[in-house]
């Protein structure tokens, strides 16, 4: 293989190739559809198609497909090949403008919340012409939307296509009011830092609940974890260099922008982040990387777990989303400027942030939750389930200044006017790391840290993007029909501080200390699981702005929130299940068998000896069989409890059954499962402890 910059995109199908394979006039109209989103004809679609399938073929391909990404939360792909047959018995490859734009999946499958009734089981695919087509092994894959044959978003590309365009177009109002006519459009970049756990295979083959549920239902803390602090960016093994090395090679190959890896703080952890791009692309890219990850880690004997708490008591994995907004020509509306209008302009975009985030607290809880995810929150190793904003010192004094009409005591003492004075310049390095806060500003985009490490981050953009468009509507809204513009805008820059403040905070998030005067003196949200969070995706005032800015119909709404819930129940059921399992063939047994082997050894030396003791043989089959019979009655009562499961009435009630029962009892057995861990003679234990797997890497 030569240098990165000789094979770096050379599986995608983008400008490069584009500009080489198609005429001047066809590539001129698909700049104007990706660039400007203008619809595309079917001659230029042909036209495109053609040289598609010549690019393909010439690397390999014989198949294509419409990769979608459909509510599972993983991507979807059903491969059809190029061959037509001719008349004389051969075959040729074809591929046309029609097989481009449009596809027709059996979607009855894929989950639909009831958006889709099963004899109407057709769905389509549309071309995303807005993030390139790739090559995949020997298929052709084409990024598309998903929908049902009654139009209905089937998929999370299409609400994040609509929220981009949505905050596209308020944002546009916005810079058009402060002079700026030469924006043609406002696009969200997303740069995400995904982390991971590599283990061995050899590992994971040896634990159902690994390969069942992603993360171990049970094990014992190793002595040592990651209380030294010794893997954070710590020397990188032989044996993850070489997995990072291919890893990276196989997704320059495909155009991602793979740049920062290191160590993570847990054992075995490590994290992966790209150079941030347009957010649609940035997720299909966050997708294709979280595949091509696993699919690496296979062929190095490994295997990438992303879930987000693949072992109790070590730090779980999560994905930062960095997020801004820039113009086309590449203005960060983030960034604060150097003329006063910029920077009351940055401040506006900043209020109409805090706003966004204020308002709507659940739909960005909700945007991240997941059974998985829920272990992470607010176990002081990730962000708690209350979502604050850090803006850092200098920020929240200038906030204050305004909202005061005091003078900001920083560089220049001057009172705050906007528009008219100059913003005291700020250092983007004196925005210190908070590291424990949900969702902080560092400098020039803001970092929500809530995401799970297996979340798709379309969700999370669609209602970032669709909050902050809505508080832009509003602004847009008044400030057009004003005619003193400086003093509305300081009027709502004021009014924005003084009701949102509460949101703010720059405190150490994770403090039992905050999450009570957040609740109890601050009124914010605290949904500490899904089944809490969930149903507030349809409170009216969520349906309300998430429906009039037309991102999601009411009906997709319902079926997300059912989906959703589904997922939570159906993972939770699973895990039960296999705990259940693994406790009757595995664990029971094994400690029975060593408790057994230990009595007969006691009674033999007894035997032999009849005036000894035996103490620790006797104590420890007390102890292992009091264990036992602990596990034996918590496991009926789990069973009850999954039995349970079948009185509920509607998805919400089990939800609910599931976070009180399920979810206790799971937790309640693992306990004494995990003493007898530690009690029990390695050679009976029937599955890798975490002490093996934690370190299993070399
Ligand atoms: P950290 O210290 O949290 O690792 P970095 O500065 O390394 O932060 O950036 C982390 C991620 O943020 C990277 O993916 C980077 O590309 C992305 N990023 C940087 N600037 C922006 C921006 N303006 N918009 C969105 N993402 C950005
Ligand atoms: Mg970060």
């Amino acid at each position: 293989m030569g240098t990165v910059s000789d094979y770096f995109g050379s599986l995608v199908f983008d400008d490069r190739a584009m500009r080489a394979s198609l005429s001047a006039d066809v590539y001129d109209s698909m700049r104007k559809t990706i660039d400007e989103g203008r619809e595309l004809d079917i001659s230029v679609a042909n036209a495109v198609a053609q040289a598609m399938k010549v690019w393909a073929v010439a690397h390999g391909a014989t198949h294509f497909t419409h990769w979608f990404q459909p509510l599972t939360g993983i991507t979807a792909e059903k491969h059809d090949s190029f061959i037509t047959p001719s008349p004389d018995g051969s075959v040729i490859m074809e591929f046309s403008g029609k097989e481009l734009i449009k596809g027709e999946p059996d979607a009855s499958s894929f989950p639909s919340g009831g958006l889709r009734a099963t004899f109407e089981a057709r769905g389509y695919t549309a071309w995303d012409p807005t993030s390139y087509a790739f090559i995949k092994g020997k298929t052709l894959c084409i990024p598309t939307a998903f929908c049902s044959y009654g139009g209905h978003a089937l998929d999370k590309k299409t609400p994040l296509l609509r929220s981009m365009e949505v905050l596209n177009k308020q944002a546009l109002r916005i810079l058009r009011l402060f002079g700026n006519d030469a924006a043609k459009r406002v696009v969200s970049s997303v740069g995400p830092e995904q982390e991971y756990f590599l283990i061995t295979k050899e590992m994971y083959e040896q634990r159902p609940d690994l390969r069942f549920t992603g993360r171990t239902l049970f094990g014992a803390k190793p002595p040592k974890g990651q209380e030294m602090d010794d893997h954070y960016f710590g020397v990188i093994k032989p044996g993850v260099a070489a997995y990072m090395e291919e890893l990276n090679e196989e997704l320059w190959k495909l155009g991602i922008l793979a740049k920062t890896e290191h160590n993570e703080v847990a054992p075995a952890q490590h994290e992966l982040a790209p150079i941030y791009t347009t957010t649609n692309i940035a997720t299909d890219h966050n997708q294709l990387t979280m595949e091509i990850m696993q699919k690496v880690a296979a062929k190095h004997g490994l295997v990438c777990l992303l879930h987000e708490k693949p072992f109790a008591g070590v730090n779980g994995s999560g994905k930062h989303n960095n997020w801004s907004i820039a113009t086309d020509s590449g203005q960060n509306l983030l960034s604060p400027g150097d003329t006063p209008y910029e920077n009351a302009q940055f401040l506006l975009f900043l209020c109409a942030i805090i706003k966004a985030v204020d308002d709507y607290q659940d739909l960005l809880r909700i945007s991240v939750a997941t059974a998985g995810n829920d272990h992470r929150l607010g176990a002081n190793e990730a962000p708690p389930a209350v979502i604050s904003i850090f803006l850092g010192d200098e920020l929240t004094a200038i906030l204050d200044a305004i909202e005061t009409d005091t003078p900001y005591m920083g560089t220049a003492k001057t009172q705050m006017k906007l528009g008219v004075d100059v913003l005291p310049k700020f250092n983007r390095d004196t925005t210190d790391r908070n590291r424990t806060s949900p969702f902080a500003f560092t400098g020039n985009k803001f970092e929500f840290r809530m995401l799970g490490s297996s979340n798709s981050i379309a969700c999370a953009n669609i209602m970032l993007n669709s909050a902050v468009a809505e508080s832009l509507r509003e602004y847009a809204d008044c400030l057009e029909k004003t005619e003193d513009f400086e003093t509305a805008l300081h009027e709502m820059i004021k009014e924005t501080i003084k009701d949102h403040k509460r949101i703010i905070f720059n405190g150490n998030g994770y403090d039992d200390a905050w999450i009570k005067e957040a609740t109890e003196e601050r009124g914010l949200l605290n949904y500490r699981t899904t089944a809490d969070c969930m149903p507030h995706l349809l409170d009216e005032k969520n349906v309300k702005m998430l429906t009039s800015l037309g991102v999601f119909t009411a009906d997709e709404l319902r079926s997300r929130h059912d989906i959703m819930l589904e997922n939570y129940c159906k993972s939770v059921v699973i895990e039960a299940n296999t705990m259940i399992n693994m406790v009757h063939k595995r664990v029971a047994p094994a400690i029975v068998r060593f408790a057994a082997d230990l009595a007969k050894q006691a009674s033999e030396k007894r035997a032999f000896l009849p005036e000894i003791s035996c103490s620790y043989e006797t104590d420890l089959v007390t102890r292992l069989t009091s264990l036992t019979n602990s596990i034996t009655e918590r496991t009926e009562e789990l069973e009850k409890a999954v039995m349970g499961l079948s009185d509920a009435e509607d998805i919400v009630s089990e939800a609910e059954l599931i976070r009180d029962t399920v979810l206790p009892k799971m937790s309640e057995l693992r306990i004494p499962c995990d003493c007898a861990e530690l009690l029990t003679a390695k050679s009976y234990w029937p599955f890798p402890t975490y002490g093996d797997i934690l370190f299993s890497v070399k």
